[in-house]
């Protein structure tokens, strides 16, 4: 369905259209028309599925109209779970925002500076983004006014309860004016995700789109048995070393983990960096913005990651360990194929995990199909039962076993970019291989790859 049937105006449609949008994704077309309306939402939405559009370009339509209240606060709050998401959504409302006139946004986020955001404050502002945590520090000191405010956004509220702020959000929203418009984007709207719904919202209408990739998903995936973390760290430097695989993120459960598994890949020559919760925002955001630019080919993150990084076209997704709630599973997924683009997940399961490896399969409707990588199968005397599946073998059958990693000096880390984020475009081709590789630097290309699993891995002088 294209944009221009759902009641937009020609000013918001110019932007769309800018934006290279060409149709109007499933939650759009079911939310803009709604939220349009005037009414409160219940959206249920994967991830990548273009949400933030749903809600935001009827929320920005709204300034069209001149307020009916003096004041400078905000007449739209949208609260996100995480920083990073909110840097993503105030980008958004920055780009579909971008013919309104004087149109201002504000981010506020903890782990940033207080100067800034006060400046924001000071003056008119269209579109607040903010995590709840630095919002109450804004609330308390008296320096934000929500008497104007006529939308509020909960994005991905489970995510927010399962990160512990209920409370917060039920003191935003019992400062917010009664008679505004509620819409909660959620992946699950049960639990006590519905409960907090029936308290934030009035006669609100329910919007489901499919929460999980389906077996359409133009994700594809798969995993790997592995005996233990040396056989994992054996596959992922293998898999990283596939010509195919440009740029990835991997997911691992613990901030150390992170660090560990970063270290590692850079002593192999990996341009890489960690990223999770304990890092200072300086930090994450260059981080993100080294992988944005192609300065960094692998970002080893936590889950804390998983929700707020989109970059256009990321490839690749490999989840060293399992995340122990299935959820995480598809947001993790949802970093590659986004809106549409093609992407490829692969989990490393061990033994252990084979309890959230049920999980996901029942969350995710269908089975993981499981692969071997010729020359690092898991240990053959001592198979465990939960490889009672038989791997595919068939399409490596006549692919020469892999050659060991080969151990190269460490790559110094990339020197610290500039602290702006976002506002670079990213190409996804121009990651760094090794030091001094000197192989072209391939486009990733736009079908479908089975990555290592299709080609063998060529080693070139330099050792790639
Ligand atoms: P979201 O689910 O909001 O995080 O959006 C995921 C990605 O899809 C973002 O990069 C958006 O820019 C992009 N996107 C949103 N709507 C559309 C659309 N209608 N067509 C193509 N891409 C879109």
């Amino acid at each position: 369905m294209s944009f221009s049937e759902l009641g937009l105006d020609p000013l918001i449609l110019k932007s769309v259209l800018a934006a290279g949008y060409e149709n109007a994704t499933p939650v759009q077309m079911q939310a803009i028309p709604a939220a349009l309306s005037g009414r409160d939402l219940l959206v249920s939405s994967h991830t990548g599925s273009g949400k933030t559009a749903a809600f935001l370009l009827p929320s920005i339509q709204r300034m069209l109209a001149e307020p009916t209240v003096k004041s400078m606060g905000p007449r739209v709050l949208v609260l996100t779970p995480t920083r990073e998401l909110a840097l993503q959504v105030e980008k958004a409302a920055m780009t579909y925002g971008k013919d309104m006139r004087r149109f201002r946004t504000a981010c506020l986020v903890g782990g940033a500076p207080y100067g800034l955001q006060l400046k924001r404050l000071s003056q008119p502002v269209d579109v607040v983004v903010a995590t709840p945590g630095r919002l109450i520090d804004h609330l308390e000191r008296g320096k934000i006014d929500f008497s104007r405010l006529e939308v509020l956004v909960l994005d991905e509220a489970d995510r927010m309860l399962d990160m512990g702020f209920v409370d917060d959000i039920k003191a935003i929203a019992a400062r917010c004016p009664a008679e505004r418009q509620t819409l909660l984007f959620s992946a699950t709207l049960d639990g006590v995700v519905g409960n907090l719904a029936r308290e934030l919202t009035r006669d609100a209408q329910r919007i489901e789109i499919e929460a999980v990739p389906h077996k359409e998903s133009k994700i594809e995936q798969r995993l790997l048995f592995a005996d233990n973390m040396d056989h994992k760290n054996r596959l992922l430097d293998a898999l990283l070393r596939d010509v195919e695989m440009v740029q990835a993120i991997v997911f691992a459960s613990t901030k150390r983990s992170t660090e560990e598994i970063s270290d590692l890949l850079a002593d192999s020559g990996f341009a890489s960096d960690a990223l999770h919760g304990d890092m200072q925002q300086g930090q994450r955001n260059r981080a993100l913005q080294r992988l944005r630019e192609g300065r960094t080919r692998v970002l080893v993150a936590t889950d804390v990651a998983a929700r707020g990084i989109d970059i256009e076209a990321l490839p690749f997704v490999v989840n060293y360990d399992l995340p122990h709630n299935a959820e995480d599973y598809v947001h993790r997924i949802g970093r590659t194929g986004r809106a549409g683009a093609l992407g490829e997940a692969i989990s490393l399961v061990s033994e252990s995990e084979t309890r959230y490896l049920k999980d996901i399969e029942k969350l995710i409707g269908s089975p993981l199909e499981p692969v071997i990588v010729p020359g690092f199968e898991p240990g053959a005397a001592d198979v465990p039962a939960y490889q009672s599946r038989p791997p595919r073998p068939d399409r490596h059958a006549e692919r020469p076993p892999e050659r060991p990693a080969e151990r190269r000096e460490p790559r110094p880390k990339p020197a610290a970019s500039r602290d702006a984020l976002f506002d670079a475009p990213y190409v996804p081709s121009e990651a760094p291989r090794a030091e001094g590789a000197s192989a072209p630097v391939r486009k990733h290309p736009k079908k479908q790859v089975a990555a290592l699993f299709r080609s063998p891995v060529k080693v070139d002088s330099a050792g790639q």
